[in-house]
C-alpha cells in the first residue's frame, strides 16, 4: 500500500492545483494540507473546503497527471518494477484525485483496479462539479478502511509520509514512514520503520 503525494511523487496534488490560483488561496491550502498531514486537523474537516476553494478543471487535472509523473521519486520506477517481478502486489492508496494519479499508475504498470483514491466530477464544459464524498480516502481513517475492505494477502506493508497513512498501522503488518520528501515526527513515531528512498524500501520489502 503506497501513498502517492510526497511519497511516490514529490508533489502534493491539491497544493499544486492551488498554486494555479492566487497567492492567498495557495497559501491557505498548503497550510491546511500540512496541518492535516501533521495530524493537527482531520482530513474530513478540510477535504471539501480545499476542493471548493480550488475548483480544479478537467484540463488542470490532466496537467496534474503529467506533474505527478515528472516528479516521481528517484529510484521508484526501478524499485516498483523489481518488487512486482518478485510477486509483490503494489497498490496505490491516496487521498489525492484518482484521475490525476492514473497516468502515474499507468507509467508504473499498476492496474487501475489497484488505485484507491478520490474521484472528481466535471460538467460538460470541464468545470469542477464535485468529488466522490463517499470515497473512503477522503476521510481521516479512510486508508485503514480501504485496507480492511480489500482483505489482501498478508503480509501487508503500508508506506507514506502523512498521518492519514499512519492511520493504517493497526490494520497492516508494518507501517513504514517515507521521509524522502518530508519527515514528520508524529508519522515517524507511529511507524515500525522509516525509509528515505525507494532503494531502501525495496530492501525492506524483499528482505
Ligand atoms: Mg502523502
Amino acid at each position: 500500500m503506497l501513498d502517492v503525494d510526497s511519497t511516490l511523487s514529490g508533489i502534493e496534488g491539491i497544493d499544486w492545483l492551488a498554486s494555479l490560483r492566487d497567492d492567498t488561496v495557495a497559501r491557505a491550502i498548503s497550510e491546511l494540507t500540512e496541518r492535516a498531514m501533521r495530524g493537527e486537523l482531520t482530513l474530513d474537516s478540510i477535504y471539501s473546503e480545499r476542493l471548493a476553494l480550488v475548483r480544479p478543471t478537467e484540463s488542470e487535472i490532466s496537467v496534474l497527471g503529467d506533474e505527478y509523473v515528472e516528479a516521481i521519486a528517484p529510484g521508484a520506477e526501478g524499485a516498483i518494477s523489481d518488487m512486482k517481478a518478485a510477486g509483490v502486489n503494489v497498490l496505490l492508496v491516496s487521498g489525492g484525485i484518482r484521475e490525476a494519479i492514473l497516468p502515474l499508475a499507468a507509467r508504473l504498470e499498476i492496474p487501475e483496479s489497484n488505485v484507491h483514491a478520490v474521484s472528481v466530477f466535471f460538467d460538460a464544459a470541464g468545470e469542477y462539479w464535485g468529488f466522490d464524498e463517499m470515497a473512503p480516502a477522503a476521510h481521516q481513517k479512510g486508508k485503514r478502511k480501504i485496507v480492511e475492505l480489500l482483505a489482501l494477502e498478508r503480509p501487508i506493508i503500508a508506506v507514506g509520509d502523512g498521518m492519514t497513512d499512519a492511520e493504517m498501522a493497526p490494520a497492516v503488518d508494518s507501517f513504514v514512514a517515507f521521509t524522502g520528501f518530508v519527515s514528520r515526527d508524529r508519522v515517524v513515531a507511529a511507524a515500525q520503520r522509516s525509509v528515505a528512498t525507494f532503494h531502501e524500501l525495496k530492501g525492506l520489502v524483499l528482505g
